[in-house]
């Protein structure tokens, strides 16, 4: 999409530059009706963590939720009082597209089960619409791969639901590592987990979820462990322990316990759970010092604290810096410390897909993501 700030960047001339249309040279606002300021979401997919969502989007500065994507008309009732949407920007999954002709909604944010993320990417960014998509953004790497392409066809952005790339003190965390203070790091471990209850939801499914523990929760330490050390793996190791196959069927991960290994010289080792709790820790080791964090990735408060003592930013809502953040990228091309593009996404489906392979065949599994 064509932003104001873009636009303006590419003329060099800002105002004097505006082209003539006719012989009126046209305003700023002519050209760039949509508000430029605030980024007008559309939810999709009106569940548990759309509700945590919107409700971190009412302190929002630059973004608004104001239209809504569901099959259930009662939801959209309760979301229209609410959030004050009007009719106009309520659609189901049937008539979504339909948003090409609406000019009041500037992305839609995709919070349905992971199987659904990647036709639906497709849908909405054929309406002309940016997508946010949240994490897992597909069920494998070919799906992420199909939407990064669509999104480029379409010329619409694809960001991917990464909000602890907005949270401070990861942030804080990830600058002690590239200010220096930790050495060369050299070990990571992640530990990312919970006890799942209800054996009949989707994310039991594997054909809603794309797999277990690894799809939902693992992949928080395989995307943690490349902000952490910096750079992306080159070969993974893997092993799965299925305790309940009852709960767990075929292609539904209970706990995987994995090692990645980083061009530099690092290793991590991670696990990835549905049947423990309390498992939400990173910790960085590297020649100089160390860094850890528990709770890692949870709702808040994260915590923390290196070798130099606590880790000290502020404690925030997680979705509410994320989407305002979010709102920077899309409508101003802001770039993040820590990339949450489609790109970015599909990385971590690549490397899920080895860990995967490294499982069923017991054997050390090489990636070139770069
Ligand atoms: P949920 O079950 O609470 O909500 C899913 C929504 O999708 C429901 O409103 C449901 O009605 C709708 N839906 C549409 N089509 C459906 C279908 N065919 N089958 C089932 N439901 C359908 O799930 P959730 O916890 O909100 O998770 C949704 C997505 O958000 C998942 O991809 C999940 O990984 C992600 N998520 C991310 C975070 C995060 O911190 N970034 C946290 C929780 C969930």
């Amino acid at each position: 999409m064509f932003t104001r700030r873009k636009f303006i960047k590419k003329t060099s001339l800002g105002a004097a530059a505006l082209p003539l249309i006719g012989s009126f040279p046209l305003s700023e606002a002519a050209l760039f009706p949509q508000n430029n300021t605030t980024l007008r979401v559309a939810i999709m997919g009106l569940g548990s963590y759309a509700n945590r969502v919107a409700k971190a989007m009412e302190s929002c500065t630059r973004a608004k939720v104001v239209g809504v994507v569901s099959g259930t008309p009662s939801k959209i009732k309760d979301w229209q009082s609410r959030y004050g949407i009007p009719d106009k920007n309520c659609y189901n999954y049937e008539n979504y597209t339909d948003m090409r002709n609406n000019p009041d909604i500037d992305a839609v944010y995709i919070i349905t089960p992971n199987a659904l993320h990647c036709e639906q990417t497709i849908g909405v960014a054929g309406a002309g619409k940016h997508v946010i998509c949240e994490k897992p953004m597909a069920i494998n790497a070919a799906e992420g791969q199909r939407m990064v392409s669509a999104c480029a066809r379409a010329g619409v952005q694809l960001l991917i639901g990464y909000r602890m790339h907005f949270e401070p003190k990861t942030l804080e965390a990830i600058a002690l590592r590239t200010s220096g203070q930790l050495g060369r790091p050299l070990f990571f471990q992640g530990l990312s987990g919970f006890r799942i209850g209800n054996p009949n939801q989707w994310r039991l499914n594997k054909a809603l979820a794309g797999g277990g523990a690894m799809m939902d929760i693992g992949i928080y330490s395989i995307n943690g462990a490349r902000y952490m050390i910096g750079e992306d793996p080159i070969w993974v190791t893997a092993q799965e322990t299925k305790n309940d196959p009852v709960k767990f069927k075929e292609g539904v991960d209970e706990t995987i316990q994995f090692q990645m290994g980083f061009p530099g010289g690092a290793v991590a080792s991670c696990l990835s759970t549905y049947s423990m709790n309390n498992l939400d820790r990173f910790y960085l080791n590297g020649t100089e010092g160390h860094v850890e964090m528990q709770p890692s990735t949870g709702y808040g408060p994260i915590d923390g604290r290196s070798h130099l003592g606590p880790l000290k930013a502020p404690i925030v809502t997680h979705q509410t810096i994320q989407m305002d953040a979010m709102a920077g990228i899309l409508l101003d091309g802001d770039q993040p410390t820590v990339a949450v593009n489609g790109e970015e996404g599909l990385k971590d489906m690549i490397i899920i897909d080895a860990i995967f392979e490294a499982v069923a065949t017991g054997k050390k599994v090489d990636i070139a993501l770069n």
